[in-house]
């Protein structure tokens, strides 16, 4: 079954344009030419992905992908920004929408149609649906919870492949480009700062339980998930 988008652009030439070119890359394109007109579609289908413009007249882009991440419903739907803007605090505005990728325009359909198979693969399960559990802290990828000490822990999407992965492969020190590799799945298009926003955001999530303690970040090489906090070194008599 081939893999549907929802595009939602209000320009009707880019929308078609967007279309023809999906449905030749063998998607089923869904269009909506505003927000409000997406909501409405949303609620009777659930695409595989959404490729939302920034700009729109009414509601805008990112007030709608905060709806949906808002929404248990819609809250695990991947979710790519088209945004005429390359302006900085949009794009982390948008990340922190949790938007799994941007599009600057003008881009070229080829990549549009890379950047969406990239999202696609990455948003299938790759680790197993075993719960990992390390001092104390628990997730688990079936019922897509996080727990410290037994107290649960509100992890975005991103924030949750990342902590599964580092669970998964602890105490080795992970690149930024091996992360973007591993977890992001195609890293050709993400820029490396990407790894930091969501490392700091992941940080943040698990501070309640104190567990932000044992991701660290390695000088110069990358991040580590340690099994254990480590003291730092003390000199022995
Ligand atoms: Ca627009």
């Amino acid at each position: 079954m081939p893999a549907s988008v929802l595009i939602v652009e209000d320009e009707p030439a880019i929308l078609e344009l967007i279309a023809i070119n999906l449905q030749h890359a063998g998607f089923d394109a869904l269009r909506a030419k505003s927000a409000e007109e997406a909501g409405r579609l949303l609620n009777d289908v659930l695409p595989d992905l959404v490729l939302l413009d920034w700009m729109l007249p009414g509601q805008s882009g990112l007030a709608l992908a905060r709806r949906l991440r808002g929404d248990a419903r819609t809250r695990e739907l991947p979710l790519i920004f088209l945004t005429a803007r390359a302006d900085e605090s949009d794009k982390l505005a948008g990340l922190e929408s949790g938007a799994d990728d941007y599009i600057t325009k003008p881009f070229s359909t080829k990549e549009l149609v890379a950047r969406i198979r990239a999202v696609l693969r990455r948003r299938k399960p790759q680790h197993g649906d075993e719960p990992v559990e390390i001092a104390g802290l628990r997730l688990d990828p079936s019922a897509h919870l996080v727990a410290g000490n037994g107290r649960p822990l509100a992890l975005g999407p991103t924030e949750f492949r990342l902590l599964h992965y580092l669970l998964t492969h602890p105490n080795r020190v992970y690149s930024r480009a091996q992360l973007l590799d591993e977890v992001w799945g195609d890293h050709v298009f993400i820029e490396e700062r990407t790894v930091d926003v969501h490392i700091r955001r992941l940080r943040q999530a698990l501070a309640p339980s104190g567990h932000d303690a044992l991701i660290e970040t390695v000088r110069g090489s990358g991040y580590a998930l340690r099994t254990a906090v480590v003291a730092p070194a003390v000199a022995r008599g």
